[in-house]
């Protein structure tokens, strides 16, 4: 059994004491150890801050793409290395693996890309310089440079590597060195991508630190020139931002927390047309991927009333195909949930559901004997459909979210209501109308776009091209207001501006002219 061990001030560091087991959840043997301490935090956070960061800054956006090329080109040179890895850590089935691997390796690509069109700039150029007398004397310039602290990055246990990796991509395009820290329980996966990075050998010394074990009094030692960006629950989002640290030194923080994603079907569509298929299949899929752990993923499936019978029998029939199991058996298409809380939170979760009033479509609380897995092992959740009997009922069905292979059908009758259902939620990363007509998307997404970081729209005509509003694209923001979080990542250059600060220059005209040539002009 291996012992994880941190990447940091340069080396690999071991721990002083005996930390938790990672185990596969499909059988629950222990897999790995994370260490129990061993990490100097002041000396990490130091070095990264003055090795690191003046090593990045001192990079073209250019070279920094570059060097995110490398970290994807490191991921798929052992690529199938990783996936059994995820498959055994993270209770994936292979598919589910490739989605967190692949992800990660995309995403450090479309950066690196980005990298490579800001071209030979250090910091940006925010827009065109601003006239601010008679003449031209005196201007104004905005600028974003990197900040010179340390970006440290908080993952969820869910996708250890597009976890670290999306982050990490964009932290070090903007010019920051990054400490990552991934959740415990599926660290190995994380753990065995850095080693991928260290070896690849094109990291500057300091760029990257990773954290395996306990972050001890870590966060309480940033700065007003660091940043920290945190994906997991509301309630540890929650306390990070309380800090005093993070309050009294103004330390930037970015949550991306819990999401009751919704899927409306709009009133127009009729069962059997394609963009009636792409909502049953993107429900099914969302139950299904990553066994429901996506933050992401649909949890309320607002039906019109008339149709909400062929939308249940329609989606319990999918659900019904599924085979829970060890994922490393053939033909099992649902792994387990990743540790022994989350199946108890999973079935608490579901059970609350109908204790406040829904009713069972498809699964349950009720215990799931894997296929291929030892008796009585594996924290295995039959997919699970429930129902709302009426539009206001089941509040729970939008405050809590249940982490799992879980979503609830929710009957509306007008595009209004279902608006107002979205928006009990009080802010999510993704929710998506299905629709047809033109009228229908325009009031559904006046409605909802200020309540969510991303709005799809799905129909016939995209069908053939459709992604999914599961997929967080490099593209897109990634981020929510409210219960979401209240972050923003991704979205290309946008992702960045957490890890520039936007500074104006005031003063002579062709003096700032002058000053800006070492950036790249954007806007
Ligand atoms: P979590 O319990 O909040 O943990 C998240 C991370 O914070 C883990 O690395 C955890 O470390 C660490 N952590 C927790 N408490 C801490 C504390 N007191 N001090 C220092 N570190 C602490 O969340 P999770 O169970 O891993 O993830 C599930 C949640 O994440 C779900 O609610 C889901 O919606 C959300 N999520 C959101 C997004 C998004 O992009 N919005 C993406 C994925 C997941 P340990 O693992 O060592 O406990």
């Amino acid at each position: 059994m291996i012992t994880l061990k941190s990447y940091v001030c340069g080396r690999w560091v071991t721990g002083d004491q005996p930390g938790a087991a990672l185990v596969d959840p499909s059988t629950e043997e222990a897999l790995a150890e994370a260490p129990g301490g061993g990490v100097d935090f002041g000396a990490a956070l130091a070095h990264a801050r003055d090795v690191g960061g003046p090593a990045l800054r001192a990079m073209t956006f250019a070279q920094r793409g570059e060097l995110l090329k490398t970290l994807a080109k490191a991921i798929h040179a052992r690529r199938e290395e990783l996936l059994d890895v995820a498959m055994q850590n993270g209770g994936n089935t292979r598919g589910d693996a490739k989605f967190d691997i692949d992800g990660a390796s995309a995403t450090l690509g479309a950066y690196a890309e980005l990298g490579q069109s800001l071209g030979e700039g250090r910091f940006l150029v925010d827009g065109p310089p601003a006239v601010l007398g008679r003449s031209s004397r005196l201007a104004g310039q905005h600028v974003r440079v990197p900040r010179r602290g340390v970006a440290v990055h908080v993952n969820a246990f869910n996708f250890p590597a597009w976890g670290v990796a999306e982050k990490a991509a964009v932290a070090l395009l903007a010019g920051m060195p990054v400490l990552t820290r991934p959740a415990t329980a599926t660290a190995l996966l994380a753990f065995r991508m850095m080693e991928c990075f260290v070896a690849s050998g094109a990291l500057p010394d300091g760029a990257l630190s990773f954290l395996a074990g306990p972050s001890g009094d870590l966060l309480d030692r940033l700065g007003p020139q660091d940043v920290l960006a945190f994906t997991g629950s509301g309630a540890t989002g929650a306390l990070f931002r309380a800090k005093a640290n993070v309050i009294a030194r103004s330390v930037p923080v970015n949550v991306e927390a819990d999401s009751l994603n919704a899927a409306v079907l709009g009133l127009d569509v009729e069962p059997g047309g394609d963009t009636w298929d792409l909502f049953v299949a993107d429900v099914a899929r969302d139950i299904t991927q990553k066994t429901g752990q996506k933050c992401t993923a649909i949890r309320r499936v607002l039906v019109p009333s008339g149709r909400l019978e062929e939308a249940r029998d329609a989606l319990v029939d999918r659900l019904s195909q599924l085979r829970p199991g060890n994922t490393a058996q053939e033909g099992v298409t649902l792994g387990p949930v990743a540790t022994a809380s989350q199946l108890r939170d999973v079935r608490a979760g579901i059970e609350r559901l109908l204790r406040d009033g829904a009713r069972l479509a498809a699964g349950g609380s009720h215990p799931v004997e894997g296929l291929g897995a030892p008796a009585g092992k594996g924290y295995f959740v039959a997919p699970t459909l429930l129902v709302a009997p009426d539009a206001g009922a089941v509040p729970t069905v939008h405050e809590h979210e249940v982490f799992g292979p879980v979503a609830t059908l929710i009957p509306y009758d007008t595009t209004e209501e279902a608006v107002g259902l979205v928006a009990r939620a009080e802010g999510c990363l993704v929710s998506t109308v299905y629709t047809d007509d033109r009228a229908i998307a325009l009031e559904a997404v006046l409605g909802l776009a200020a309540w969510h970081g991303r709005v799809c729209l799905g129909n016939a005509k995209v069908a053939g091209a459709w992604l999914g509003p599961g997929t967080v694209l490099p593209q897109l923001l990634h981020g929510g207001p409210g219960r979401a979080g209240g972050g923003a990542e991704l979205g290309g250059l946008r992702g960045m501006e957490l890890y520039l600060q936007r500074t104006a220059l005031q003063g002579y005209g062709p003096l700032l002219e002058h000053l800006v040539q070492g950036g790249t002009r954007t806007g």
